[in-house]
C-alpha cells in the first residue's frame, strides 16, 4: 500500500496533501499497490469527497475527540500504530511543518530512514529514486531509502495537485488507543499573522526590498508598486533586522518561500539565503546600484541604478499605462 498522511488545516486539506495525494496516486499506478489515505482527526467524515476527488482507493481513519487538536505525539502515536498494522511499503505527506515533524516521529520510533523536502520522485525495476532538495534548496541529493517502510515528505508546490476523480472509496477505521502521555502536548490554538492585503504566498508579484531601502519609510514606494500589481511586499533579513518590515515578510532560508510570476529585488545583493526563497519565480527583476552585484547573476532583467529614483520611476509608468 501507499500511505499518504491527509492533514488539514481550518476545516480543509491542505494544498501539500492533494500534491502527496496526486504523486501517491502516480505511484500506485506504477507499483500496482492501492492507494490509501490517512485521515487522523476529529469529524473526519467530511473530507471524504475531496480523497475521491483525488484518486483515493482507501481512507483510514484515526479519529477521536481527543484528536480534535493536533497533538504531536498523539498523531504520531495514531501514525506509527496504523503503519505497524497496515505494513505499507510506502508513506508519503507534504513537507510542512506537521508533515515534517510527524513523518520524523514515525522514522524515530519505527527505526527508519526519511527523505525530506523531496522534489522528484521515480520508480524503477521496483525501488524508489528520490530528488531531496537540502541546504534550503541550494544542493539536491538523489536518495535511496533502505528497507521498508519508505518514508517520505514532498516539498509543497514541487508537484502539481491532479485530481483524479474515484467514486468508490472504501472506508476503514482505526481505533486510537492513546494515554494521556500522548496527548501531553497538543495545539490549543493557531494565531495567524493579519497581512493587510494579499499573502505572499499566494502573490503573483512580489517587491521585495533589502538593506538598499535604507529605512522603514522606503519602503513607502515598494508597497505602493506592489498594490499597483495587486502584489505584496517581502523583504531580506537584514530590512527585517533593522526593523523596517514584520519578520512574516522575511523571504530566504530562514523565512518564506515564494513562487510569483514576477519578483522585484530593490536594493538586495543576491545572498543565496535570499535567493532560496524567491529561486522559484517564474521572472526576478533586479534593482541595484551596484552593477557587480551577485544578484544580476540571478536575475532575468537587471536595473543598475538608484531604487530610490528606479522604482518611482515604475510607478509612473504603470500609472500612466492604466490610465
Ligand atoms: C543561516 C543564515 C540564514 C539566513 N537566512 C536569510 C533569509 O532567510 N533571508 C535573507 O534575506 N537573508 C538571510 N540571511 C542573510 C543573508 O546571508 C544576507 O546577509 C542577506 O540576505 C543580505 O540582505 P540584503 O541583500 O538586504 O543586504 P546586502 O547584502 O547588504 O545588500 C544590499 C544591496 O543593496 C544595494 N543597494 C544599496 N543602496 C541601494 C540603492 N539606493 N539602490 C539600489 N541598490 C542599492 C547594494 O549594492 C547591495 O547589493 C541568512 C544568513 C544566514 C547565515
Amino acid at each position: 500500500m501507499i500511505l499518504t498522511f491527509i492533514e488539514e488545516r481550518k476545516g480543509a486539506i491542505v494544498d501539500a496533501s492533494l500534491e502527496a495525494l496526486t504523486i501517491g496516486r502516480r505511484l500506485a499506478k506504477d507499483s500496482g499497490l492501492p492507494l490509501v489515505a490517512l485521515l487522523i482527526g476529529a469529524e473526519l467524515e467530511r473530507h471524504l469527497p475531496k480523497l475521491r476527488e483525488f484518486g483515493a482507493e482507501r481512507a483510514i481513519l484515526v479519529e477521536s475527540p481527543a484528536l480534535g487538536s493536533y497533538s504531536p505525539p498523539g498523531y504520531a502515536k495514531a501514525l506509527v500504530n496504523t503503519i505497524r498494522e497496515k505494513g505499507p511499503k510506502v508513506v508519503l505527506a507534504g513537507a510542512t511543518a506537521m508533515g515534517k515533524e510527524l513523518l520524523g516521529r514515525a522514522a524515530a520510533r519505527l527505526e527508519r530512514g526519511l527523505a525530506t523536502n523531496c522534489t522528484e520522485l521515480s520508480l524503477r525495476d521496483g525501488s524508489l529514486r528520490l530528488v531531496r532538495a537540502v541546504w534550503g534548496g541550494i544542493i539536491f541529493a538523489d536518495v535511496e531509502l533502505a528497507g521498508e517502510p519508505q518514508l517520505l515528505t514532498l516539498m509543497p508546490h514541487a508537484f502539481p495537485a491532479e485530481p483524479e476523480l474515484n467514486d468508490r472509496l472504501e472506508i476503514e477505521r482505526l481505533e486510537a488507543p492513546l494515554e494521556e502521555a500522548d496527548l501531553r502536548l497538543v495545539v490549543r490554538e493557531l494565531i495567524e499573522t493579519v497581512r493587510k492585503g494579499v499573502s505572499l504566498n499566494e502573490a503573483e508579484v512580489v517587491v521585495a526590498g533589502g538593506r538598499g531601502v535604507g529605512s522603514e519609510e522606503g519602503f513607502k514606494k515598494l508597497e505602493e508598486l506592489a498594490s499597483l500589481f495587486g502584489g505584496a511586499v517581502g523583504a531580506t533579513r537584514i530590512a527585517i533586522n533593522n526593523g523596517w518590515r514584520p519578520p512574516e515578510e522575511q523571504i530566504g532560508q530562514t523565512g518564506v518561500r515564494v513562487a510569483p510570476k514576477l519578483y522585484f529585488a530593490c536594493g538586495i545583493s543576491g545572498a543565496v539565503q535570499h535567493m532560496v526563497g524567491c529561486k522559484d519565480a517564474k521572472i526576478i527583476v533586479a534593482i541595484n546600484k551596484d552593477p557587480q552585484a551577485p544578484i544580476f547573476a540571478r536575475a532575468d532583467y537587471g536595473i543598475v541604478g538608484d531604487l530610490h529614483e528606479v522604482v518611482p520611476a515604475l510607478i509612473e509608468e504603470l500609472k500612466k499605462a492604466k490610465g
